[in-house]
C-alpha cells in the first residue's frame, strides 16, 4: 500500500517524485519547465473535478484510475503552472469505507494536470470504488473492476462497445442507458472527439474552429468530458479505448493529413492530438506519447473466456489507395505492401492469436473489416477505400492466418461507419461457399450522423453481399455483448432519439455466435 503523505513530506519527497516524473518526460514530451513549485493547499475558482473520473486497462491485479484537475475546463483548464498533489483512494465498498489502496500523486502542468494512477496489488475479478481528493475538494466516486486471473475459469463477461460521438450531432442519450446496463467493461473503438469547427444549426456546438494546437485538443477533449452522461458511463466500469481518425484529423493515415498541411506541421499536430488523447484517457504509462508517436495497440485477457487484441489502424497505415473515397478498386487497393497496422503490429497480432488460450479471440479495431460492395448492380464493385476493402492484401493475410492457425472463435468488433452491421467473415468474400472463419459486429455511433440518403442505397446493395446478415443506418446506440464459454451474444441497443434527453432504449437486433461455429445466427428472443 502506498502511503505517501505529500502535505507532510512536501519539501523533499514530492519534489523527488516530481524529478522522477520529469526524467520520464525527457524522453517523451516537449516541456518548457519541469521545475514547478508544489502547490500544497490548493484552492480553486471552481470545482476542479469538472471532467469526472474514469478507469481503464484492467489487469488481474490492477487498473488505471484517471481524472484531470480543470476548474475552467473549456479555457485551458484554469490551473496555475504548479504541481499539485492529488490523493487517491481505492475501496472494496461503494461507501469508500474499506480502503484497500491509497496514495498521492502529482498533477503536473506538462500533462494538463491529468492524473493516471496505475493501482496494483488488487484482487482479480472484483469490483472496486475509487475517489480523488485535492485540497478540500473530492471527486465523484467511480466504480471499476479488475480482470479475472490469467487463464482462470470464468462463466460470463458482459461488455459493450461504442464509437463515434460527434458532440455537435446530438446528446449522449446512448451513454445514459449504457451506464445502467451493469457492464463489466466498455470498449471504445474511436472517434471519441471530432476535430471540426462549429456547424451552424447543430444541436450543440463545438468550442472553436478546427483544432490544431495542443491547447485546442485539450479544450476539445475537455468539452466532450463535461457531458454528464459520458461521465456517468466512465464512472460505472473500466474502459479500454483506442482511437480512430477524428482524434487527430479526418481520414489521416500515418503522417499524411486529410488536407494539405506540410509534413512538419502535421507531425506537430499529431503530437498535440496524441498528447491530449493520453491526458484525457485512463491509459497506462506504457502509452505515454513520445512526440508524434504513441503505443496504443495492446492486449487484455479475461480469464480463459476472452482476449481482446486492441488495434491502432491509423498511426502506421499506408495512405488510402485510389485517392480514398467510395469507388471501384484501382490496383493500389490490392498492393501487397499496403497495410492498416504496419508489419510490427501485424506480427504482434499473429503472435498473440497463436498463443491465446481464450475461448473468444476479439480483434477490437476501427474500420469495417469484411468486404462490402456498395454497388447495387453486379457489373462493378464499389468499395470504401478507408476500410479494409482498400487494404485487401493486409486483410487476406489476417484471414489466412486465422484459417490456417485455427484461432479459437475469432470475433472482430468495429466502429467508424455510424451504422449497425453483422458480417460473416469469409476466407474469400467473392465466393459465398468459401469457409466462414469468423464473425464481425459493427456498432452504430453514439451520436455521429449516418446520412439518411445513404440508407436505401446500402439496402439495395445487400443482396450483392450474402455474407452480410444485418444492416441498419437509422439508429444510434451501442452494442451490448454477453459472453459465455458456449455462446457470444451481441445486442444492438439503440436509442429513440439523440435530440431528446428523455430518449428510451431498445434492442433493435440480436445475433449470436456458437462456440466452434463461426458466423452469426439471428437471435429471435429479444430482451
Ligand atoms: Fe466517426
Ligand atoms: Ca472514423
Amino acid at each position: 500500500m502506498e502511503l505517501l503523505d505529500c502535505d507532510r513530506l512536501l519539501a523533499n519527497r514530492c519534489r523527488r517524485r516530481n524529478f522522477l516524473l520529469g526524467a520520464g518526460f525527457l524522453t517523451g514530451l516537449t516541456i518548457t519547465s519541469q521545475w514547478h513549485p508544489v502547490w500544497a493547499n490548493p484552492r480553486f475558482s471552481d470545482y476542479p473535478f469538472s471532467l469526472g473520473v474514469a478507469s481503464g486497462d484492467p489487469l488481474p491485479d490492477g487498473v488505471v484510475i484517471w481524472t484531470r484537475l480543470a476548474p475552467n475546463p473549456l479555457f485551458g483548464g484554469g490551473m496555475a503552472l504548479q504541481n499539485v498533489p492529488v490523493r487517491w483512494r481505492v475501496a472494496s465498498d461503494e461507501n469508500m469505507r474499506k480502503i484497500v489502496r491509497r496514495g498521492t500523486t502529482l498533477a503536473t502542468p506538462e500533462l494538463a494536470h491529468s492524473v493516471h494512477v496505475d493501482v496494483r496489488g488488487l484482487d482479480p475479478d472484483r469490483w472496486y470504488w475509487y475517489q480523488f481528493q485535492v485540497g478540500r475538494e473530492f471527486s465523484p466516486i467511480g466504480r471499476t473492476r479488475t480482470a479475472p486471473a490469467f487463464f482462470g475459469s470464468i462463466s460470463q463477461l458482459n461488455f459493450a462497445f461504442v464509437s463515434c460521438q460527434d458532440w455537435q450531432n446530438g446528446f449522449y442519450t446512448a451513454f445514459q442507458h449504457l451506464a445502467e446496463e451493469n457492464l463489466d467493461l466498455v470498449v471504445h473503438l474511436g472517434d471519441y472527439i471530432y476535430e471540426y469547427g462549429p456547424r451552424s444549426g447543430a444541436p450543440r456546438q463545438h468550442n472553436g474552429p478546427e483544432i490544431i494546437t495542443l491547447e485546442d485538443y485539450r479544450n476539445r477533449h475537455a468539452l466532450y468530458k463535461t457531458d454528464p452522461n459520458l461521465q456517468a458511463a466512465h464512472a460505472t466500469c473500466p474502459w479500454i479505448v483506442t482511437w480512430d481518425d477524428h482524434e487527430v484529423d479526418n481520414n489521416y493515415a500515418n503522417l499524411i493529413p486529410e488536407d494539405n498541411q506540410t509534413l512538419e506541421a502535421f507531425t506537430k499536430r499529431r503530437a498535440n492530438a496524441y498528447q491530449a488523447y493520453y491526458e484525457h484517457m485512463p491509459l497506462r504509462r506504457s502509452s505515454l506519447p513520445k512526440g508524434p508517436d504513441m503505443l496504443l495497440y495492446r492486449r487484455f485477457t479475461f480469464g480463459n473466456l476472452a482476449e481482446f487484441n486492441v488495434l491502432d489502424t491509423r498511426q502506421y497505415r499506408t495512405n488510402q489507395p485510389c485517392d480514398d473515397g467510395l469507388k471501384p478498386r484501382c490496383p493500389a487497393a490490392l498492393d501487397s505492401n499496403a497495410t492498416m497496422t504496419g508489419s510490427e503490429q501485424e506480427q504482434w497480432l499473429f503472435k498473440g492469436l497463436d498463443q491465446s488460450r481464450s475461448r473468444w479471440n476479439v480483434i477490437a479495431q476501427q474500420t469495417m473489416f469484411a468486404q462490402y460492395n456498395f454497388n447495387s448492380t453486379l457489373d462493378l464493385g464499389v468499395f470504401n477505400m478507408d476500410q479494409w476493402d482498400g487494404y485487401v492484401a493486409a486483410r487476406d493475410r489476417i484471414l489466412n492466418f486465422l484459417n490456417q492457425r485455427r484461432a479459437s472463435n475469432p470475433i472482430v468488433i468495429t466502429g467508424d461507419i455510424h451504422s449497425s452491421w453483422v458480417h460473416d467473415l469469409k476466407l474469400d468474400f467473392d465466393h459465398p461457399n468459401s469457409p466462414t472463419i469468423g464473425t464481425e459486429f459493427v456498432g452504430t455511433s453514439i451520436s455521429s450522423d449516418f446520412p439518411s440518403q445513404f440508407i436505401a442505397p446500402v439496402q439495395a446493395s445487400l443482396s450483392n453481399n450474402p455474407h452480410t446478415k444485418f444492416f441498419d443506418g437509422a439508429f444510434r446506440g451501442y452494442v451490448r455483448c454477453q459472453l459465455t464459454p458456449a455462446l457470444w451474444q451481441s445486442d444492438y441497443r439503440v436509442v429513440s432519439s439523440i435530440t431528446d434527453l428523455n430518449a428510451s432504449v431498445k434492442t433493435l437486433a440480436s445475433y449470436v455466435v456458437q462456440n466452434g461455429q463461426p458466423g452469426a445466427l439471428i437471435n429471435s428472443g429479444l430482451t
